[in-house]
């Protein structure tokens, strides 16, 4: 079990690697493969492989590009230590099973949409269509190798419900604070994620989760003074962040809650 885990890790690294070009790339409207070789986006000098290997180069370089010394972000190793350790976390939670190659690509996309709403305020169908593709695939595989067809409507009811209670949130929320309260982006997203996880208990419990750490995480910023009570806050990050806590340990948090609920 350590062994997979370890062996998943530097996978994790590489595939952060790649999600970085992705979170880079696909917001100003780049290629993800061509140039195939990282550029720096300073002096646009071609990055040579011993200087893009994840977490060590930036730690060899101490963050500077090699040719014209500017500043990488921290993001870089951030994103890859982050998938190496879902990646490692994925393999110890559900070892070699049907969940494990889901949520190693639910989790990277997740991973990858986080990071662009963070700095950009957009959710790219790029990324989350393809997601929801590669989700139909494994629930219908999943339907056709168990020869029950339940399995593929649940997930479809997943994304559907999903899409659609984030789709009224915000037209909820827009009549009451007057402004954009969720993005279609956002909407796509929860239907990708509902595609991967089934509508009972994940997509409701990714909606509740969503919006404790929304709120808990905006007052902290605004206590923080870096953000207005007003102030715009990228809501992907909740939806994967409560996706990944769901994905981990939905069912035991939804028999705790009904518990506590007095069901
Ligand atoms: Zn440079």
């Amino acid at each position: 079990m350590v062994i997979g885990a370890l062996l998943l890790f530097p996978i994790g690294l590489a595939v952060g690697s790649f999600l970085n070009v992705c979170i880079y790339r696909i917001p100003i409207g780049l290629s993800i493969v061509k140039p195939s070789r990282s550029f720096c986006p300073s002096c646009g000098s071609t990055i040579s492989w011993y200087d893009n290997i994840p977490l060590l180069s930036y730690l060899i370089l101490r963050g500077r590009c090699r040719h014209c010394g500017a500043r990488i972000s921290p993001r870089y190793p951030a994103v890859e230590l982050i998938t190496g350790l879902l990646f490692s976390l994925l393999y110890l939670r559900f070892g070699l099973s049907v969940e494990l190659p889901e949520y190693i690509v639910m989790g990277s996309i997740l991973i990858a949409v986080s990071a662009i709403d963070i700095r950009h305020y957009i959710i790219p169908l790029k990324l989350t269509g393809p997601g929801m593709g590669i989700g139909l695939a494994f629930a219908a595989g999943l339907a056709i190798k168990s020869g029950d067809v339940s399995v593929l409507i649940e997930r479809l009811l997943g994304g559907a419900v999903g899409a659609g209670a984030i789709f009224a949130v915000g037209v909820i929320g827009s009549l009451i604070f007057k402004k954009e309260a969720m993005g279609l982006g956002d909407v796509e997203l929860m239907g990708m994620i509902g595609l991967y996880l089934g509508l009972y208990p994940h997509v409701i419990l990714v909606i509740l989760l969503s919006a404790v750490l929304g709120s808990l995480v905006g007052l902290a910023l605004i206590a923080a003074g870096r953000k207005g009570p007003k102030s715009q806050i990228p809501y992907g990050p909740f939806l994967a962040g409560g996706a990944l806590i769901s994905a981990f340990y939905g069912r035991e948090i939804w028999g705790a809650y009904l518990r506590v609920m007095g069901f």
